[in-house]
């Protein structure tokens, strides 16, 4: 049995720095936690199977001193000298990290100068108008940081949908298990593939009911048990996730998965309908007058009100229903949404040649073994210090590197690109020169999120005009749950991109999900092609792709409006076109 796995004890470890930051303690052992944090991040192996075989010691950046925590964290669950300095720092301290703007070392002066030891003491202060007189604050950041804290009360209580999935796929796969679930299936938010959940809410049909929610409150990641009843249940995984269940007899089961799916605003008018027509839905069924109407599914249910079957990630009632109304005339009909299967390849992929994890072989490798036709290997460009951004030099030594690899992997096309920085003036990091030798150029900002929205809109507009820029990518730079994106003209963007040709990125790192499923039918409707990229910088990062596809979806994107659903040799041709 596993009591922690490689990423919880990054976790740890990455914690562990951040504490010792807030103490002031040695930089470079600071530093220290942060990389071993990266490594265990982005390692294949389990921590676990090092340690039994003593080779811990072999990696690169785990000293002495690292290797003692990592194994006491895989032997016991914890580390005492973790736990010590928790002890050591106020409660609330680390909430702090949490609000943007706000690392370890400000959180220092803030918790030292005004005596702030958690979020509600850092708001009541900025309303107080201290941190404006605060050496290294002022006025700007006051505002700023009060902006995220409003942030953070929103998301607070919130998941990363790929956090969502994982753990109620391992909760589904349990209980599936079970004799007497006849129907399973994840409903809510996280059916509608929303990009960050509150809970997560499992739906079952038993003719066992009771048995079902005694299994339910029984599994071992539970932490909490809020209610157990008959019907319905509510816990509390030890990740702080809340899951509901909801135990129906067979013949329920659509009519309740429909309802628990969701959205309320889609639910509500689906209602109105079924008013007019002298139907009435619920939870439990659809009836006219005494007459209960029976759908075996939820095509069944749309079919009663005279529509095609709505995909659940559309349903926030942004239109579906109209579209979705049979024979409907004059409206948008629904889209024929993209699916995973239509991903022909990636670009978007890092390797140990910037901040990646893996090598540019593992990456190739996985990629191939993934079914893709293609990738695209784009590395950090040279303004990129923090990641460890190319040199001209070094960027000839990848390019030999991925001459001998091309020769060796004969199944998948390798195209070589960039994820150049786009500067504070909108020019690419390299000459034109450079620029040449790739197949293909991501433009990102990493740097001044602040500039106001004309500014920065100006700035990514005229990186567009560039002849060799191909994507733009993670278009907004948000961080979810972290950091707010910097602002843009969506129609001055998508315009540009339309005129040049370039492509906007849907970063599908569960982090970013960037561009927004809100804003992804308005570059439809500009006619802007989307490329559903991993931003991979491990071998598990290349299995963030359907993330970005579920938002796809969401956003009414089809086939046609993917760029990486061309097929390799289309992809060759248009690659080769843009280069003229
Ligand atoms: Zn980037
Ligand atoms: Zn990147």
């Amino acid at each position: 049995m596993t009591l922690m796995d490689n990423k919880a004890i990054a976790e740890v470890l990455e914690e562990i720095g951040e504490l010792l930051e807030i103490k002031g303690d040695n930089p470079f052992k600071i530093r220290a936690y942060h990389n071993a944090a990266r490594i265990l991040e982005g390692m294949s192996r389990d921590a676990q199977e090092l340690v039994e075989k003593g080779t811990l010691r072999q990696i690169k950046g785990i000293g002495e001193a690292l290797a003692e925590k990592i194994t006491e964290l895989v032997q016991t669950g914890k580390c005492k000298h973790h736990l010590e300095l928790k002890k050591s720092l106020p409660k609330g301290i680390l909430d702090l990290l949490e609000i943007p703007g706000l690392g370890p070392k400000r959180a220092k002066v803030l918790y030292e100068k005004l005596k702030i030891k958690s979020v509600s003491d850092l708001e009541k202060a900025c309303q107080r108008n201290k941190l404006a007189e605060l050496d290294g604050f002022g006025e700007k950041s006051q505002s700023k940081i009060l902006e995220g804290i409003k942030h953070h009360k929103k998301t607070e209580g919130y998941f990363l949908i790929s956090q969502a999935t994982e753990e109620g796929g391992q909760f589904v796969r349990y209980l599936k298990k079970l004799r007497d679930v006849i129907r399973i299936e994840v409903a809510g938010s996280l059916r509608r593939h929303k990009e960050i959940v509150h809970d997560i809410d499992i739906l079952v049909s038993s003719k066992r009911p009771h048995s079902i929610n005694e299994a339910f409150t029984r599994y071992s990641e539970v932490d909490q048990v809020l209610a157990k009843g008959e019907t319905k249940s509510s816990v509390i995984l030890k990740s702080g996730i809340q899951v509901d269940l909801r135990t129906i007899t067979d013949q329920e089961f659509p009519y309740a998965l429909y309802y628990f799916t969701g959205s309320k605003e889609h639910n509500v008018a689906v209602r109105t309908i079924a008013k007019r027509t002298g139907f009435k839905i619920s939870e439990y069924g659809i009836f006219k007058g005494k007459r209960f109407i029976s759908c075996k599914d939820e095509a069944d249910i749309f079919k009663v009100f005279g529509l095609h079957y709505i995909p659940p990630e559309l349903r926030e009632n942004t239109g579906e229903i109209e579209a979705a109304r049979v024979g409907a005339y004059g409206h948008t009909p629904l889209p024929k949404l993209v699916e995973e299967k239509d991903i022909k390849g990636v670009f978007h992929v890092h390797s140990t040649y910037s901040d990646g994890v893996a090598s540019l072989e593992e990456m190739i490798r996985r990629s191939e073994e993934l079914g893709y036709e293609y990738v695209g290997i784009s590395d950090h460009s040279k303004t990129a210090v923090y990641a460890n951004g190319l040199s001209e030099e070094r960027l000839k030594k990848q390019h030999k590197e991925l001459d001998q690899l091309e020769k060796r992997f004969k199944k998948i096309r390798i195209f070589r690109g960039i994820e150049s920085d786009i500067l504070q003036d909108g020019s690419l990091d390299y000459s034109d020169k450079i620029l040449d030798t790739f197949d293909f150029v991501i433009g990102s900002i990493h740097s001044r999120f602040q500039m106001p929205e004309r500014e920065m809109t100006k700035r990514i507009c005229r990186a567009m005009e560039h002849p060799r820029m191909s994507i733009l990518g993670h278009p907004t730079g948000r961080l979810l749950l972290g950091r707010v994106g910097y602002a843009i003209d969506y129609d001055a963007v998508f315009e540009t991109a339309k005129k040049n040709g370039v492509a906007i990125e849907l970063n599908a790192n569960p982090h970013r999900l960037d561009l927004d499923w809100r804003v992804c039918r308005k570059a439809k409707a500009q006619d802007v092609r989307l490329c559903i990229n991993p931003d991979a910088h491990s071998v598990e990062g290349l299995s963030d792709v359907p993330y970005g596809v579920g938002i796809a979806r969401k956003g009414w994107l089809e086939r046609r409006n993917i760029l990486n659903t061309m097929s390799v040799s289309e992809m060759e041709k248009f690659l080769e076109a843009r280069k003229r």
